[in-house]
């Protein structure tokens, strides 16, 4: 979003990273062409009938990559959406796809509009008319391009989006599968609303796992007693901070967010400050922390972990020398500039980087449009049968040890997984058996020494095999 002048756009500053990656690889020139390049931009401008006068809006759907179908990717809704950065964000999802083996291509959309100046009603008309644009143009289908909730977008838009298609398309059986992020009545799943940040929460509990990366980082020790900073409290933010707070005991010390920062040593309250927020619109007058007006000095605070959850391009040339964080998880898109990337490595600060860490998402859609291809709730089939059997074992080891198994051990098991319960299994397994890739690559290469170029090697390696399988023509 904010393009510091003397510094590569998004999108630039994406291809350089790569680039990095590429380079250390020593993959040839016309593949990494070929993987760089964004297939296709769709740029669309309709007019809306609005409070009696007639608006042009303008949208773009960016699809990266098609060397796996369908291209997936969310939509944003923004007063700063460009094209560059949806391009940005379409390639960052090919490569995320890859690295959590997510059988998908790259693609992103967004609509330039701030949904804070339109009523309930004219969002809807608006996000329709967009839909139906997409969906004209084709790139927009269960089976080709699938969005999903991005900034400014839920599951709100997700239904219009999905019921839109629904009209124009009575006659696909897969239809409600054209979008993920919908609402659990609207063919939904447990856990999707949750699941960048519970992702994050996963790739920071992987990364302590290891002591040697947790030494790399200049710590020592659990997840337990960590400070963190974190920027910007909505979906993904508020869902990693809650979970790496109540479960984790990480203690959250300073939360920025537009309207300045709150900063408690001894730990925020993410569940009251959310609260809070939503009954007054801001985080001014938060009983629990002191107000710091200007937000984005606050990133520079001393902590263990500090976690973008906002935007992009918040660490910059300007300000990536002050950072004194220990690790930086980028549960954003994009937050750290090219530029100041180079400056965080040279400091030894360690940045689990946005490919990776906010594909808890992407991971729980994809699970979302399984389930709606196959038209079944996932752990519909076998739950009821998995509490019989445990409550057999449960009544076999009374019977052979002739002892009682305490009610807490009956129960759980004798508890058949549900939907999600499935999910969170199914997310957690992607994101530590990715993060392990990841490291693998990262020690069996010495050229690497940052998790970002290990993490597109590791990427760029898959999708490159996929396309010398298929063969460019
Ligand atoms: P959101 O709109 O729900 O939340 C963004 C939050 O950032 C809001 O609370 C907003 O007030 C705050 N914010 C805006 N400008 C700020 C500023 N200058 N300083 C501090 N805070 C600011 O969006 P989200 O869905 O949580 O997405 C956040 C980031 O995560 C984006 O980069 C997005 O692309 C990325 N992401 C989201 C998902 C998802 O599933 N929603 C998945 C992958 C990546």
């Amino acid at each position: 979003m904010t393009t510091v002048s003397n510094e590569p756009t998004f999108r630039e500053s994406v291809d350089l990273m790569v680039d990095r990656a590429i380079c250390v690889m020593g993959l040839d020139e016309g593949t990494s062409s070929a993987i760089k390049a964004c297939n296709s931009v769709l740029q669309v401008q309709f007019p809306v009938k609005i409070r009696g006068k007639i608006e042009v809006f303008t949208g773009w759907r960016a699809t990266h990559s098609t060397h796996r179908l369908p291209s997936k990717g969310g939509i944003r809704f923004a007063p700063y959406a460009s094209q560059d950065e949806v391009e940005a964000l379409a390639s960052l999802m090919t490569y995320k796809c890859a690295i959590v083996d997510v059988p998908f291509g790259g693609s992103k959309g967004a609509l330039l509009i701030d949904p804070s100046q339109y009523e309930r009603d004219e969002m809807e008309m608006i996000t329709r008319r967009f839909a139906h644009e997409l969906i004209r143009k084709g790139v927009l289908s269960p089976s080709t391009n699938v969005p999903a909730p991005d900034v400014g977008t839920g599951q709100r838009e997700m239904a219009w989006i999905a019921d839109t298609y629904k009209h124009l398309h009575p006659e696909d059986i897969n239809y409600i599968a054209c979008v993920t992020g919908k609402p659990l009545h609207h063919g939904g799943i447990h856990g999707r609303v949750e699941a960048t940040g519970r992702g994050v929460q996963y790739a920071i509990r992987e990364f302590f796992r290891h002591p040697e990366d947790v030494k790399s980082a200049n710590m020592e020790g659990s997840l337990y007693g960590k400070t963190c900073v974190i920027q910007g409290l909505g979906n993904v933010g508020y869902h990693a901070s809650k979970f790496l707070s109540e479960e984790d005991g990480v203690i959250i010390t300073a939360v920025i967010e537009r309207d300045g920062a709150l900063i408690n040593d001894e730990g925020i309250n993410i569940e009251d400050l959310y609260h809070h927020i939503i009954e007054h619109g801001s985080i001014t007058n938060f009983p629990g922390a002191t107000l710091e007006e200007n937000g984005a000095a606050v990133l520079e605070k001393e902590c263990d972990i500090l976690i973008p959850a906002a935007l992009e391009s918040q660490i910059t040339l300007e300000n990536a020398d002050r950072i004194q964080a220990k690790l930086i998880i980028e549960a954003a898109n994009g937050p750290i500039t090219y530029g100041a990337d180079e400056i965080l490595n040279k400091k030894g600060i360690i940045i689990i980087p946005d490919a990776y860490a906010n594909a808890g998402g992407v991971t729980v859609s994809y699970f979302e449009w399984i389930r709606n291809i196959s038209h079944i709730r996932m752990g519909r089939m076998q739950k009821r049968h998995d509490e019989t059997h445990g409550a057999h074992i449960a009544a076999m080891l009374e019977e052979l040890t002739g002892t009682t198994v305490s009610d807490s051990l009956k129960k759980s098991v004798a508890h058949g997984a549900d939907e999600l319960d499935l999910v969170r299994s199914g997310l957690d397994d992607t994101m530590r058996t990715a993060y392990q890739q990841i490291r693998e690559t990262l020690i069996e290469n010495e050229k690497i020494t940052d998790l970002r170029t290990a993490s597109y090697v590791t990427s760029i390696t898959k999708i490159a095999r996929s396309y010398l399988d298929i063969g460019i023509y």
